[in-house]
């Protein structure tokens, strides 16, 4: 059902044996405050309609928030904690229909990152109250950036920026 969360398999659905971890080491970052607290009750999407929802952010981080409340739009990564991550073929309907995990946004992945771009409405020290997540409450936040869309980057462009992507002859 919604919010599936154990490696239970439905018809057709295949699970791996996942290899032993790992490389990337994460910093959870904070938190993410939500009136959902069950994975069942999220929006299978955020929605721009969608309650407010606080993003809580650690110390020592805090710093890294200044010049982020200039941009109305942002993208907030976040750690599906509940997440069963050995499932390679999902059957989202539960009807023997499956399709690579790679080709669907489910939070059963094997890394169960999430990314959302949200509604900013305003930053309060460490508290962002922005619109549009789905998930529950307590998930904890990995990486918070504007919106690619409405970001023009800072450092200067390089040979890669030229029309075509310069590459090389
Ligand atoms: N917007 C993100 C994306 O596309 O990368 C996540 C989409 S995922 C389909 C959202 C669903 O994940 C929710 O409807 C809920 O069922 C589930 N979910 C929410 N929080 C979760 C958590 N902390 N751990 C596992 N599953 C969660």
């Amino acid at each position: 059902g919604p919010g599936r969360t154990a490696t239970t398999l439905r018809a057709g659905e295949v699970a791996v044996d996942a290899p032993a971890a790992t490389d990337a080491t994460l910093y959870f970052i904070g938190r993410i405050h939500t009136p959902w607290s069950r994975p069942e009750q999220c929006p299978r999407q955020g929605r721009d309609d969608g309650p407010v929802c606080r993003i809580e952010v650690f110390e020592p981080w805090v710093a890294a928030l200044d010049g982020l409340e200039r941009y109305g739009e942002i993208e907030v990564l976040y750690w599906l904690d509940r997440s069963a991550r050995t499932l390679v073929r999902q059957s989202p309907r539960d009807d023997g229909q499956t399709r690579g995990t790679f080709a669907l946004r489910s939070p059963l992945r094997p890394n169960p990152i999430g990314t959302q771009i949200v509604t900013l409405l305003r930053i309060e020290g460490p508290v962002l109250h922005v619109r549009g997540l789905d998930c529950v409450d307590g998930t904890p936040l990995l990486d918070l950036k504007p919106d690619r869309r409405i970001f023009t980057p800072l450092a200067p462009p390089t040979p890669g920026d030229a029309p075509g992507g310069g590459v090389p002859p």
